[in-house]
């Protein structure tokens, strides 16, 4: 929507407005009607001392909005008809309506905002009828429910041309100048100003109540709901820049209120008809207002755009969730990697001496803690120096990874294997004593002596030296430094008692 800078409410304050005073008439019926007994004949007579007021009242009274057979042709009949209140409240609403019409600044047009109370009363006169909402003051309510617009562009009337000059458009001017700040609402003058009139409580509520939003709040009478479709219905046929509710108005009938497309539009066509006869009988001019049918056009374009906006919506979903798998496939991969590389060892694949310091460190906190032994072994490869200088570093380098993938296969699972240093490995036997340490040393020793790795035309053959330490339940808890000199001390052993064998700590 178009918009200017100009507000009302920054303007002036709630106490500025020059609130009108009541038709004279509208007192005598209010009057009245407070005395039980006489009401209906009372009403009858001061409707009869109003000659255009009683006209309207027949006029309405033989409209197709009550579809009588018998011609209505006295005010008696009519209130027969319809109802003491309901008669009482329709009487009031045109007394107001035509009183404000002729009070109002004469040179602001205020003709497209009478003509969607007019087409706001009788939708929801339809409206109540087709959702079972029995209420007299529906009609009025929906009749009247602007008067806090035209009461407060009346009194700041220069303010309103000015904004006019600028938007072109009433319906956009008006908009423009009920925003800015909420310090005080259309809705509230309206409301203040028929109670201080002395209107049935159950008008002023609805002209306070919630009205113009995209969507109808959760909780509201069954008359708000009914007055909000009719607002909704009635914004429809009269504003000529809101084509979009009409696809909401369909979805909103048919979703919350099982009203389906065909009843609607017929509906709608019978508003529109019956909207046409009262709108003469206040000699509003309706040109303006669309036909059912454009009104039809421009909701089914709406509902087809909503609906090609929501298959793109699903299309996209679908992307995004494919997207999603993609990258989570992606981001588990790139962790699956970044543990090899913070973990892992990458010539042999063995936990790297980081990670053997941390494992090392929490096993043995938790032997100690449950008082399991546990064992760690460190070996070195004999003489390797002579394999790299001989047949080169990388014969050097595939002995060293066939030495890993043996050890896997002399280790239990919960074990933990790991490249020490350059030539160097650790493996830490969790609930491992010293009897069972040496065994498994004692099998990789032998492994390794067996194992030959062909490189080339080459065969090489190498052997470790293994040295054992071991913590046992019992001893005085150690350190991880004294638990790996232990192993070093028993290695170095190994090497100098002559190499291919494992010595304990
Ligand atoms: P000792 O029996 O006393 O352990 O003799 P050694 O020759 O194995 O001992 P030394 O410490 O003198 O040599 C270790 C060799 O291991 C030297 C180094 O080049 C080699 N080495 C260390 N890391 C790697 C590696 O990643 N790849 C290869 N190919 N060789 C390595
Ligand atoms: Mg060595
Ligand atoms: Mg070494």
């Amino acid at each position: 929507m178009q918009n200017c800078s100009l507000h009302l409410k920054e303007s002036v304050s709630l106490d500025d407005l020059r609130l009108p005073s009541p038709p004279a008439v509208a007192i005598r019926i209010l009057e009245a009607v407070k005395k039980q007994d006489s009401s209906a004949q009372e009403l009858s007579r001061i409707i009869c001392s109003d000659p255009a007021l009683a006209v309207k009242i027949l006029q309405m009274a033989n409209s197709s909005m009550y579809s009588n057979r018998i011609k209505v042709s006295s005010i008696k009949k009519a209130i027969t008809l319809m109802g003491t209140n309901a008669l009482k409240n329709i009487a009031l609403s045109f007394i107001i309506f035509e009183g404000l019409k002729k009070e109002l600044h004469q040179d602001i047009d205020f003709t497209f905002l009478w003509r969607k109370s007019v087409v706001s009363a009788v939708a929801s006169e339809i409206f109540s009828a087709r959702l079972g909402v029995h209420s007299d003051e529906i009609f009025p309510g929906a009749l009247l429910q602007n008067i806090g617009i035209l009461v407060m562009i009346s009194s700041q009337a220069a303010l309103y041309r000015e904004i006019l000059e600028q938007l072109k458009d009433p319906a956009a001017a008006v908009d423009n100048m009920m925003m800015g700040p909420p310090a005080f609402d259309h809705r509230e003058v309206g409301y203040r100003i028929l109670k201080k009139w002395g209107l049935p409580e159950g008008i002023c509520n609805l002209v306070r109540g919630p009205r113009e939003q995209a969507s109808p709040p959760h909780s509201m009478t069954p008359q708000g709901e009914v007055l909000f479709l009719a607002n909704k219905l009635a914004s429809t046929f009269c504003d000529a820049k809101e084509p979009e509710k009409a696809g909401s108005l369909l979805t909103l009938l048919e979703q919350r209120h099982q009203i389906a497309s065909g009843e609607a539009e017929d509906t709608i066509e019978s508003i529109q008809d019956k909207s046409l006869e009262i709108l003469s009988f206040f000699d509003i001019d309706a040109k303006t207002m669309k036909s059912p049918s454009q009104i039809l056009q421009e909701a089914n374009m709406e509902l087809g755009r909503l609906n090609l906006s929501y298959q793109k919506l699903v299309m996209e979903l679908g992307r995004a969730k494919e997207d999603a798998q993609v990258l989570a496939e992606r981001l588990s991969r790139a962790n699956t990697h970044l543990r090899q590389v913070v973990y892992k060892d990458s010539l042999t694949g063995l936990y790297n001496h980081r990670y053997f310091q941390e494992i090392m460190d929490k096993e043995l906190n938790r032997a100690i803690r449950y008082q399991k032994p546990i064992s760690l072994i460190l070996f070195d490869l004999d003489h390797f120096k002579g394999i790299n200088d001989q047949y080169g570093h990388p014969a050097g380098d595939r002995v060293l990874s066939t030495v890993s993938t043996l050890m896997e296969l002399c280790v239990r699972n919960c074990d933990s294997l790991a490249r020490y240093g350059g030539e160097e490995f650790a493996v830490i036997l969790p609930e491992t004593d010293k009897e069972d340490g040496l065994r498994v040393g004692e099998k990789i020793r032998r492994s390794v002596e067996k194992m030959r790795v062909t490189f080339g035309h080459v065969t090489l053959r190498v052997t470790v030296s293994l040295g054992l330490g071991t913590w046992q339940p019992g001893e005085r808890a150690c350190s991880k430094s004294e638990l790996i000199s232990a192993a070093d001390g028993a290695l170095y052993q190994a090497k100098r008692s002559g190499r291919n064998r494992i010595c304990s700590a």
